[in-house]
């Protein structure tokens, strides 16, 4: 776990005022990363830090004489098109990096230093982003147990998870090809679905197209074959966090999951948020790990001290809806949820050291979704399914509009955020997808 030092400081402040708004999403204690152009051009995509409502340009930056040793090492592999070397450094270079653009940022940086820095901001709302690194393998967990529970009461108002749920930290391994950066725009699927009551299933559009409110983990430094990566040392792997959407088509996923898991109903798109707020901006935001004394107790590879004393991390949660009508009215969007990362089930640590126990390989790069992110109160749920209970009780937007399930030219926005007394408040941005008529 990362200790808390003079870059979480909430009395920094930058020479650049918006990165000093209140309620901003990326003051100096943040510094998440992203890879970015500007819209409309054909220059190549590099990577890039947000401070207020810039994002600075390490391509730029490292060509400056402003850095040195590890840090501009660091700039320079954080400044490819694909942040896959820069996770391969590790968490010393992440941190080396980090702490020297903070005090070139901060308020009492030189003029000189101040004037170089200016040269290399780009304005955030003339950016396009692109996903930062080239994902070798995605799994995507099933760890809140709220979400489980929520799922499987749709079945039977008495059920419960699945057994193993309260051991294992459960997942499949999902697809790459189609995980997209924030303002993905897909078409809603064609698969299978039997009908209640039905002998055969029907060949249609989705008609039970779904949102999954998730975070994003990002691998930094892997490990060897064979060579399980154990809870204590799981963090030191993991780079950070984005917001993640994992699409899914119930009613093609309820018909073809049993027994080997989602295929079709989650393969047509995934959106996450261009920005990676780093494990070392999260420090200030972790809270205990806990499992109720009525729950079964990990077994010892999933048991660690550390992880009782901060594996949970408190990141505040929204999903928005956007529809064509409200977008066409200038009604803006409306919020469907709310609820916090703190309630999850299972750490992002136990994931990596479940992943690995067998001996399997991280890569720098390999994303990790949450799984979907529930809270226990109402309006804490993660997908429209538990909301509207199956649009058994639909939703009301703040226009009228109601909605069971999504529909054609529905945007849902994610948004996420750590605030705490005594510490700065850093965003995560935003990931939005939209959904687009099926294809034929
Ligand atoms: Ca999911």
């Amino acid at each position: 776990m990362i200790a808390l030092n003079h870059t979480h400081d909430a009395s920094a402040r930058s020479w650049l005022a918006s990165a000093n708004a209140a309620g901003g999403d990326f003051p100096i204690q943040n510094l998440p990363h992203a890879v970015f152009r500007r819209a409309g051009h054909s220059e190549p995509f590099r990577g890039g830090i947000a401070i207020g409502d810039q994002v600075l340009d390490l391509a730029a930056l490292a060509a400056r004489p402003l850095l040195e040793g590890l840090a501009l090492d660091a700039a320079r592999a954080a400044a490819l098109p694909a942040l896959n070397d820069f996770f391969a450094l590790g968490g010393r270079a992440w941190q080396a990096l980090r702490h020297a653009v903070f005090a070139l940022l901060r308020d009492d940086a030189p003029a000189a230093t101040v004037e170089a820095l200016r040269q290399c901001l780009v304005p955030q709302a003339e950016v396009e982003y692109t996903v930062p690194a080239r994902i070798g393998d995605y799994t995507d967990f099933y760890t809140s147990i709220d979400h489980a529970l929520n799922i499987s009461r749709l079945m039977n108002p008495d059920g419960d998870v699945t057994p193993n749920f309260r051991w294992i930290p459960t997942a499949y391994h999902g697809r790459v090809s189609t995980i997209g950066v924030s303002g993905q725009r897909f078409h809603r699927p064609m698969g299978q679905t039997l009908a209640p009551g039905a002998k055969a299933p029907t060949f249609h559009a989705c008609a039970r197209l779904d949102y999954e409110l998730e975070l994003g983990i990002w691998i930094g430094a892997g490990n060897a074959a064979g060579a399980p990566i154990p809870l204590a040392q799981a963090e030191d792997h993991i780079f950070g966090i984005c917001l993640l959407n994992d699409w899914s088509a119930r009613d093609i996923q309820f018909w073809e999951m049993a027994p080997l898991g989602p295929f079709l109903a989650k393969n047509f798109a995934t959106t996450i948020s261009p920005w990676i707020v780093t494990m070392e901006a999260l420090a200030p935001y972790r809270l205990p790990w806990t499992r109720p004394a009525a729950e079964p107790q990990p077994l010892a590879y999933l048991e660690d001290p550390g992880n009782r004393e901060g594996g949970a991390i408190d990141i505040r949660l929204e999903v928005w809806l956007e529809s064509e009508q409200a977008r066409r009215g200038g009604h803006g969007a409306s919020r469907l949820s709310r609820t916090s990362f703190r309630h999850q089930y299972w750490s992002v640590a136990q994931m990596v050291a479940h992943h690995t126990v067998g001996g399997c390989q991280l890569n720098p790069g390999d994303l990790f979704g949450s799984g979907t992110i529930s809270g226990p109160g109402p309006g804490e749920a993660g997908a429209i399914i538990e909301l509207t209970r199956a649009a058994q009780s639909p939703v009301t937007l703040s226009h009228g509009e109601r909605r069971g399930f999504l529909e054609d030219g529905d945007a849902v926005l994610l948004r996420g955020w750590c605030e705490k007394p005594g510490h700065a408040r850093i965003g995560f941005g935003e990931s939005r997808g939209t959904v687009l008529p099926a294809i034929g």
